[in-house]
């Protein structure tokens, strides 16, 4: 039973109305909501967000830097990365940043090697992607579409795909409405024949139904772990961050895998 003085949070996007976290995180017991908030409203509305009874909030597209910036503190993870997708809110005023995106990957891979990892994508996810997989020792190498976009990150630019231990993929391929996935690696460097040269295929992105990546890796018995479980694995530190406690990942896995996600 909620009553008035329940702790509330939420996801702060733009748009923001396909997320899953509402249904993961309410699995696990917060008050939680979709908070769907434009890019010109995004300071004012996080500075009320305290006096309405939000005591932390998650920060998806195209927010996550607007929200590093606008925090009184930040941690060393979210500083780096140049982004933050948690936020906490005290009874001072200030507001904390921090970046679950990055443990959240490592968590995911658990004990899976990484000694070398290839990233598909440098928009806002890669950059959490790249540091962690570099703070977990794996040389890594990167290629994006426009190629200048991928300069400043701690990784090797490359033209094509090369072999790894794992293999991310951070761009936002993978959503179309393809049911054999052909015309979606169109867009990448790799063919579907080209993922048996990973142990383990990670993909971010997530939508109704399999990517054509993790369909495809998994039909050729490679390893793969899909936007799901990294959004769980992401969303089970934010909540520990928020509440103090141990995450129920069962809970949140099943419902984050049942939510509906509008077309
Ligand atoms: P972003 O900052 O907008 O970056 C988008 C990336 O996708 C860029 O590298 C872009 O390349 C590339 N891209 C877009 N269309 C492409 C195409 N047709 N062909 C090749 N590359 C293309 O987005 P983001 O924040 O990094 O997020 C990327 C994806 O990950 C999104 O689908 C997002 O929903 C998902 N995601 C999932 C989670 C999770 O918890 N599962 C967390 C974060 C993000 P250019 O630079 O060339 O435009």
């Amino acid at each position: 039973m909620l009553s008035d003085d329940t702790p509330r949070y939420g996801v702060l996007g733009w748009p923001v109305g396909h997320s899953r976290s509402p249904a993961m995180m309410q699995a696990a017991g917060l008050r939680y909501q979709h908070l769907p908030v434009a890019p010109e409203a995004f300071d004012d509305t996080v500075r009320a967000l305290y006096g309405a009874g939000f005591r932390g909030a998650n920060v998806t597209i195209p927010h996550k830097q607007a929200a590093l910036a606008l925090a009184t503190t930040s941690s060393p993870a979210a500083r780096e990365i140049g982004a933050a997708n948690t936020l906490s809110f005290a009874a001072d005023g200030s507001i904390a940043a921090e970046n679950t995106d990055a443990p959240g990957l490592i968590a995911a891979l658990g004990d899976r090697p990484v000694r070398s990892a290839f990233v598909m994508g440098a928009g806002g996810s890669a950059r959490a992607v790249v540091w962690a997989l570099r703070r977990a020792g794996a040389d890594v190498s990167i290629w994006n579409r426009t190629a200048a976009r991928a300069e400043g990150l701690d990784a090797r630019r490359v033209d094509a795909a090369i072999a790894a231990d794992v293999l991310v993929n951070c761009t936002s391929v993978g959503l179309g409405r393809s049911s054999t996935g052909e015309d979606q690696f169109k867009d990448l460097p790799l063919d579907a024949d080209g993922l048996v040269e990973y142990t383990t295929v990670v993909d971010l992105v997530y939508g109704p139904g399999q990517t054509a990546l993790i369909r495809e890796a998994g039909m050729r018995g490679v390893d793969t772990i899909d936007g799901l479980e990294i959004l769980v694995c992401q969303g089970a530190m934010s909540f520990t961050l928020w509440t103090g406690l141990a995450a129920p990942l069962d809970l949140m896995r099943a419902a984050a895998r049942n939510a509906e996600t509008p077309a």
